[in-house]
């Protein structure tokens, strides 16, 4: 009856917000890139739960290893250190290069990057940090502060969700497209780039100096980036505009801090990490999502120097490398390793990206098309002239239509005006993927 109930209102139940569709999609079964709903319908998940399913539904070997570890131990404290949580902070450190080798474990992205904001300021001994617009980096009190995309704050006291003294300061860095990139594809707005030389690169350097002379002169703490933006619409940056940023905050006594939450695990393509596709090492990385292929967990992964300057309090998260997480984001890396999932993100990625592309070049309300590997944003425009965003209303039809047709996307972007396409890295039907895109798309310009 509850059910019933629940499937007559407009809402997602768990959280009463206004779901993407017209009707609530209710999920209860999932396959590796295939979802059932309650009816029997079968979905291709082009989303997996924000680019959170990393190998596939139910995998049946990270379902194997859950549920060995569930009939061993469910949860200790950390006061104890158990197997699973010895076996996969080793496996986890040797995914990183020196000196990142400490490792802290947390439920999610959110209590990852608070975390990382707390360790930065009691290392530095700095407060403000910087971060990107269009960014996101979680909805707990603290991370709100750090996301500065509006649309995830809420207008309490002395801000939007945030209060003054925890605001960081929001960038207005790279925003809206790509520029210099290494993908297969050219964006309708063109780099204006002299050879070896980006222009877009030159504004952004010279935006983040003025950030640092007018808000935050010699008191950063951190500055946090997404290799590449998810929420944001799969934003990417100029390609040395990481490595120049990153000097500019060492110079001024800054830690730099990747927030891999959607691009880690592989899911670039060309990397296991997305900032190695920039040429840099952070201070810290924070991870989340694609961990435990579904299963809640984070991390934050940093060096012994930054992690003395923490060992000075006692930290305590109950549920941080609970023996279930570990045993499975164990498996989750093995997976990722025996299936090819890195090697799926390049090439079903750079197939995507390039058949969308050709959709791009032949349909104006395709504005660009970017990303990396099997982060894709798709961004949906009026015209291509004036790029402005595609309104609301034509976004809900696109999303309708490809649900009716057996297809879940993702929203992205400052303006919803992105399809965002982040599959688990299971075997996909990008022929089914495309033709659908195809259909979707000449029927949404008929209703414009
Ligand atoms: N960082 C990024 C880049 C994210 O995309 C998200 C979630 N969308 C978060 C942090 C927050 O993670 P969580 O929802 O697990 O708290």
């Amino acid at each position: 009856e509850r059910m019933v109930e629940i499937r007559q209102q407009n809402c997602n139940p768990m959280t009463m917000k206004v779901t993407y569709y017209k009707k609530p999609v209710f999920i209860h079964q999932g396959h590796m890139q295939w979802l059932w709903d309650v009816d029997g319908r079968r979905y291709l998940d082009l989303f997996a739960g924000v680019a959170t399913v990393s190998v596939g539904h139910c995998h049946p070997k990270v379902t194997a290893a859950a549920e060995k570890q569930l009939r061993r131990l469910w949860h200790t404290t950390n006061i104890y250190v158990h197997p699973p949580l010895h076996e996969y902070c080793e496996k986890l450190a040797s995914y990183f290069p020196d000196p990142l080798k400490v490792i802290y474990l947390t439920n999610s992205g959110s209590e990852a990057n608070d975390l990382a904001m707390l360790m930065a300021r009691l290392h530095t001994g700095n407060f403000d940090i910087i971060t990107f617009r269009g960014s996101y980096h979680g909805g707990s009190p603290q991370t709100m502060g750090l996301t500065s995309n509006a649309a995830y704050k809420y207008p309490i006291a002395n801000g939007l969700g945030c209060t003054n003294t925890m605001c960081p300061d929001v960038f207005r860095g790279p925003w809206g497209g790509s520029h210099c990139r290494d993908s297969p594809v050219q964006t309708i707005r063109e780099c204006s780039c002299a050879q070896g030389h980006c222009m877009a690169n030159d504004q952004y350097i010279g935006q983040l100096k003025e950030t640092f002379d007018t808000s935050v002169p010699s008191r950063i703490a951190a500055f946090f980036a997404e290799p590449i933006q998810g929420v944001g619409g799969a934003v990417q940056y100029p390609k040395t505009y990481l490595k120049e940023a990153y000097k500019l905050v060492r110079e001024r006594g800054g830690l730099c801090i990747a927030d891999e939450v959607q691009t880690g695990f592989g899911r670039t393509g060309s990397h296991f990490w997305g900032f190695q596709g920039h040429d840099v090492i952070p201070d810290m990385v924070t991870m989340a999502k694609g961990i435990g292929n579904g299963y809640p967990m984070g991390a934050v992964v940093t060096t012994p120097e930054i992690a003395a300057s923490f060992a000075k309090g006692v930290h305590f998260n109950t549920f941080g490398g609970n023996p279930v997480a570990c045993a499975i984001a164990s498996s989750v890396l093995d997976t990722i390793k025996e299936d090819g999932a890195q090697q799926i993100s390049l090439n079903v990625g750079t197939y995507l990206m390039t058949e969308l592309a050709k959709l791009r070049d032949k349909y104006e309300i395709i504005g660009d098309v970017r990303g990396k590997g099997l982060q894709i944003g798709v961004e949906m425009v009026k015209d291509k002239a004036s790029r402005h965003p595609l309104p609301p209303e034509a976004m809900s039809e696109i999303f309708e239509d490809m649900k009716d047709m057996g297809v879940l996307i993702g929203k992205g972007g400052v303006y919803g005006q992105v399809m965002a396409l982040a599959p688990c890295r299971s075997v996909l039907f990008s022929w089914r993927v495309v033709a659908t895109l195809q259909a979707t798309t000449s029927q949404v310009r008929f209703h414009t």
